[in-house]
């Protein structure tokens, strides 16, 4: 079927984009419910430094719908971003990982580092921006143990706002890290003027250390340019040993992935065989 987008301009409406649509509108009429239904969770996904040792989290979203089962964020987030949800659901995530973070750190030490995401519509919304610099003077959020995950789109979208935005965070202590880092719109011009303090090398490179000689290039290219910079870098989606050691011997100093741990429920961390695992990977 053909579908009229006006002015006689026609595009191809499949039966599987029929599908698609329909999916959407689904997700998009039960995610209003799902804060009140008590529907969404946190995981963690643990980071390692180069010697195995636990320096921080990622928190990251998790949705139970009872009709529609688990929704991953992959799908959810961006029909947030279109539905206009995804600030009540950053807020949330927020609100949510501040009570968490006390008892991360009271057990993995008042050093570790738990990382939020946030969207692209988060920088620009003043409602955000403003209730999380507030977080931050008030002791709301804990300043010490909490860092800010952008992707690089986001960033490059927006950037004298979001730029302004990410100085005052710096202004108050918190830190950054600059998500997916080689896929999005980057300058090289623009990374010397960005605010933040850690590149994560996307896991499409990564995951293609050992096969592709063109990722494993850039890969380095991306570390050499951190440490130039003076910033840190991190690897995310580290499945296999082979990627953490080429990693680590070009000088990753933060690495994330399966091979360390799975994203898992907060009262997960605190258990031994969990404490057993992060071990081992040292
Ligand atoms: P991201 O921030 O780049 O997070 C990394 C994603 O890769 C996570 O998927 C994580 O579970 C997955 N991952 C980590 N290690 C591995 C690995 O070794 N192998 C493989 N195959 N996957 C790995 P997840 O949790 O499904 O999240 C997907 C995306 O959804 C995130 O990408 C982020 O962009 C977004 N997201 C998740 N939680 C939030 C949130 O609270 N707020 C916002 N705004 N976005 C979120
Ligand atoms: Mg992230
Ligand atoms: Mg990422
Ligand atoms: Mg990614």
């Amino acid at each position: 079927k053909a579908k009229n987008e006006g002015k006689g301009r026609y595009v191809w409406f499949t039966a599987s984009m029929q599908e698609e649509t329909r999916r959407k509108i689904q997700v998009a009429t039960h995610l209003p419910q799902a804060i009140e239904n008590d529907e969404f969770h946190l995981v963690y996904q643990a980071k390692v430094n180069s010697k195995g040792k636990v320096v921080g989290f990622e928190a990251l979203l998790r949705w139970f719908d009872n009709e529609l089962g688990n929704i991953s964020p992959a799908e959810f987030i961006p029909i947030a971003e279109q539905s206009d949800r995804i600030s009540e659901i950053t807020l949330w995530v927020i609100v949510q990982a501040c009570l968490e973070i006390p008892h991360i750190s009271e057990h993995y030490g008042e050093d570790i580092r738990v990382s939020i995401n946030l969207s692209a519509y988060d920088l620009k919304n003043v409602h955000v921006t403003e209730f999380i610099l507030e977080g931050l003077r008030s002791g709301g959020i804990p300043r010490n143990n909490v860092e800010f995950e952008i992707t690089e789109s986001a960033y490059m979208n927006n950037f004298s706002i979001a730029n302004a935005f990410l100085a005052e965070l710096k202004k108050e202590g918190c830190k950054i890290s600059l998500d997916d880092f080689g896929t999005g719109y980057s300058s090289l011009s623009y990374i010397t003027e960005f605010n933040i303090d850690t590149l994560k090398i996307d896991r499409q490179f990564v995951s293609q250390i050992g096969t592709s000689k063109r990722s494993e290039l850039i890969t380095i290219t991306i570390i050499e340019m951190a440490k130039n910079l003076n910033l840190n870098v991190c690897a995310e989606g580290i499945e296999t040993h082979e990627q953490s050691a080429f990693l680590t011997e070009n000088g990753c100093n933060i690495l994330q992935g399966f091979l360390y741990s799975k994203p898992i429920p907060l009262d997960a961390l605190f258990s031994q065989e969990e404490q057993a695992l992060l071990n081992l990977a040292n």
